[in-house]
């Protein structure tokens, strides 16, 4: 579908939508588009439907996903929201147990309100899956790896499971971004993205995306998001292109700083539990190998005693205490205490989200400058 590898389509596309030679797609800060007669729309209409900037980004997540559409929202919650909203009262959802907390707050308070049923599940288990699946569900809803517990879900297993049946696999490919896995390749129907992380990079933008080769989830899609008003604003989807042109780069040195620190830590005798796909270790490296072309740049692993989370943060100087990930800046969030507080307690440690879990965002500063003080900060504590 794209002509290019990822690294060319990358700095390409904003010039292929661009004219005037211009390298970036202006920032058309428009709300309406003038008509030149009643009831014959030009392409562009009303920007809560479509905006030329917009139109690029989406083109351009379609391109980055191997996909025929996209769809660009507010928010990745707002993306979440537009797949939820497919679904009718009485429909049954398998999803993720290891899932996002925004996620999971959307799925109790809002989409159970509407009538819709959930089934949480180690996805981890194809086999859990099969048994959680009843006549009445119509989604599978995954994110591989997850967050924070770096759980993969084998997707063509997954998809293969589902072939045939009236069930829509969605994957939220926050973490691994579409430089390192194309989850529509993989046999999944809908592909989503928080564009806040990694796509756009450099914290300065919330927004979201979806990606699916359907026409008619295409366009149901499109309908629900001008229904619902969940558009970016134009120069949100400008930053966010902006920020695209370097993600394949970025995605190596977060990659290459992730695998540094996970050897680090597992080596060490200061941190218990390290979570990493890259990790030989990891319950599923053979998985991440055949699935992904990269293990991505985020590291969980526990302290050893959780009473000394807030001395780890407070003494750290190159990680900055924050929810969200996936910046040039190293982040650390505390997922009980911070990113996933709105799951309840016993379900969190249920499906392993302690309360000593950390999980570092690596950014693509130096290796050794992270390492030395992740290293200064656990030691004596
Ligand atoms: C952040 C995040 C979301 C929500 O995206 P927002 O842009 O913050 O609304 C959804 N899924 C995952 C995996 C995330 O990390």
């Amino acid at each position: 579908m794209t002509k290019y590898n990822i690294e060319t389509e990358a700095v390409r596309f904003s010039k292929d939508h661009a004219d005037k030679g211009s390298f970036n797609v202006p920032i058309y800060q428009n709300s309406t588009f003038e008509q030149f007669v009643p009831g014959q729309w030009e392409e562009f209409t009303y920007s809560r439907t479509n905006n030329p900037t917009e139109d690029a980004l989406r083109k351009t997540i379609a391109a980055l996903e191997q996909a025929q559409f996209g769809v660009i929202y507010s928010s990745g919650l707002a993306a979440i929201g537009g797949v939820m909203e497919l679904l009718n009262l009485g429909d049954h959802v398998v999803s993720m147990a290891d899932i996002y907390g925004g996620t999971f707050r959307y799925y109790g308070q809002i989409a159970e309100k509407r009538g819709v049923e959930f089934s949480f599940v180690n996805t981890t288990n194809i086999e859990d899956v099969e048994k959680a699946i009843k006549p009445s569900t119509r989604m599978i809803f995954v994110e591989t790896p997850s967050n924070p517990q770096l759980q993969l879900t084998d997707l063509s297993a997954l998809s293969e499971l589902i072939n045939g049946r009236d069930i829509l696999l969605v994957v939220d490919n926050t973490m691994a971004t579409p430089v390192f896995q194309n989850p529509l390749v993989l046999g999944a129907d809908v592909v989503l993205h928080s564009t806040s992380k990694y796509i756009s990079g450099h914290t300065n933008v919330v927004g979201g995306a979806i990606a699916v080769n359907s026409e008619e989830l295409y366009n149901r899609l499109k309908f629900l998001r001008k229904s619902t008003g969940t558009n970016p604003g134009p120069f949100d989807c400008y930053l966010t292109m902006l920020g695209i042109k370097t993600l394949p780069l970025r995605m190596k040195q977060h990659q290459a700083n992730a695998v540094a620190m996970a050897k680090y830590l597992e080596e060490s005798d200061l941190a218990d539990n390290v979570l990493y796909a890259g990790l030989q270790s990891h319950p599923q490296h053979e998985l991440a190998k055949s699935q992904m072309s990269g293990f991505g740049g985020i590291v969980s692993f526990e302290l050893l005693d959780e009473k000394h989370i807030d001395a780890f943060v407070e003494r750290l100087q190159l990680f900055s205490l924050a929810v969200s990930f996936g910046s040039v800046v190293s982040l650390i969030d505390c997922p009980a205490k911070m990113s996933h507080k709105d799951i309840p307690a016993q379900q969190r440690t249920e499906h392993g989200v302690s309360n000593s879990l950390v999980r570092l965002s690596l950014g693509i500063e130096n290796a050794e400058d992270l390492i030395e003080d992740v290293e200064q900060a656990l030691t004596n504590l």
